[in-house]
């Protein structure tokens, strides 16, 4: 069984990345989990695909061996694609998730109908073991909704109602998020490769 570490401290994501990834022999863990939370990367590119090969680049530097990062955007019409590539400090540099959903709502105030249109993007980086770099990205649109609504999932999901759905991400399991969502979308696409990966490094 082979070890993937993913860029991230957020245990949701690496639940995602491991049920879509469950068909590989692979264990899939945080860089928290190794104790590696001190790397804390900026993430001050101007595009997703930056900030993914920046955070890939520095965790392949500490642990060798198949790395994943990723860098996912909320990008709203009405606010022009904002917060997009800040979209984890939307509401400032110390914003957690409450304060970045309270800001968006408060900025999409008295905004009707397809002005609410919005879609997440996710890049995700894989570094294997030769530090080669593979790129696959995954787009879901939807709509942000007028209040918050599901208990499940984290950051932008509560407000985030899917199209063709018509529930929000956080009305979801993990599961049926994975099937429509920007992340589950870009993982699938990297099956195929992920198969070379693992079977080179046989
Ligand atoms: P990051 O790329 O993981 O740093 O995410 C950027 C911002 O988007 C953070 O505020 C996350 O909480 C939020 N975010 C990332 N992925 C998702 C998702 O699948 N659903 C809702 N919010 C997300």
């Amino acid at each position: 069984m082979f070890r993937i570490v993913i860029s991230t401290g957020n245990e949701n994501k690496v639940r995602e990345i491991s049920d879509v990834l469950k068909e590989f022999d692979v264990d899939v863990v945080s860089k928290d989990s190794l104790g590696l939370n001190h790397i804390n990367i900026e993430e001050d590119g101007h595009t997703l695909e930056e900030n993914a090969i920046k955070k890939a680049r520095e965790l392949w530097k500490n642990t060798g061996g198949i790395v994943i990062a990723d860098d996912t955007g909320l990008f709203v019409n009405y606010l022009k694609g904002d917060p997009g590539v800040h979209s984890s400090r939307y509401a400032g540099d110390q914003a957690n998730d409450i304060d970045n959903n309270n800001l968006l709502l408060k900025n999409m105030k008295n905004v009707e109908g397809k002005e609410r249109k919005a879609f997440f993007k996710t890049v995700i980086v894989i570094i294997d073991r030769n530090e080669k770099i593979h790129l696959s990205e995954g787009i879901c649109c939807g709509q942000i909704g007028l209040e918050p609504k599901g208990d499940y999932g984290f950051g932008y999901d509560s407000l985030f109602v899917v199209d063709g759905i018509g529930r929000t991400f956080a009305q979801m399991s993990n599961e049926e998020k994975n099937k429509y969502s920007h992340r589950g979308k870009a993982l699938r696409k990297l099956g195929k490769i992920f198969s070379e990966i693992l079977y080179e490094t046989h």
